[in-house]
């Protein structure tokens, strides 16, 4: 028994896929998704999430929302990157940018907020790619 996994983002449909189990991360810590499990709905972090496919694979995923219901695992989110597609010295660099920015605080015209979620997406990129995330 397997999982029919669809991922969208703003671009469209990322992936279609049948994964064994699906591992995410929500605020309230982690959860792994096997077949069967009862119909839920789960918020993502900014975080790694792995499936079992063909051989275990891990994104960086930039938050969203998962629906799972009657072995279909749906995943909406801004941004995802297979852990072979993510550029890292792109990472590198908008993590430095990021750090630029909150460390002027005093700068009217940064958004700290936004720069708190970027440097994330950096981190969490740059984990998955070195897999230390
Ligand atoms: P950057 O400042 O480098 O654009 P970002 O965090 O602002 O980073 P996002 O808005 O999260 O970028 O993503 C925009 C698009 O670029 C998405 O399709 C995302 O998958 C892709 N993307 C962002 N960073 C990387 C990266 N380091 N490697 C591969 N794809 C990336």
């Amino acid at each position: 028994m397997l999982i029919d996994v669809t991922i969208n983002t703003p671009r469209g449909l990322y992936k279609q896929t049948k994964a064994s189990i699906v591992n995410v991360v929500s605020p309230d810590g982690q959860r792994g998704i096997l077949p069967n499990h009862m119909p839920i709905v789960v918020s993502l972090t900014v975080s790694k999430m792995t499936m079992e496919e063909e051989k275990r694979e891990s994104y960086a995923i930039s938050g969203g929302v998962l629906y799972f219901h009657n072995n279909q695992c749906m995943i909406l989110t801004p941004a995802i990157e297979n852990e072979s597609e993510i550029d890292l010295e792109r990472a590198i660099k908008a993590k430095e940018r990021a750090e630029r920015r909150l460390a002027a605080v005093n700068d009217q015209n940064v958004d700290l907020a936004r720069a708190q979620v970027a440097l994330q997406r950096a981190i969490n990129r740059i984990n998955v790619k070195q897999k230390a995330g």
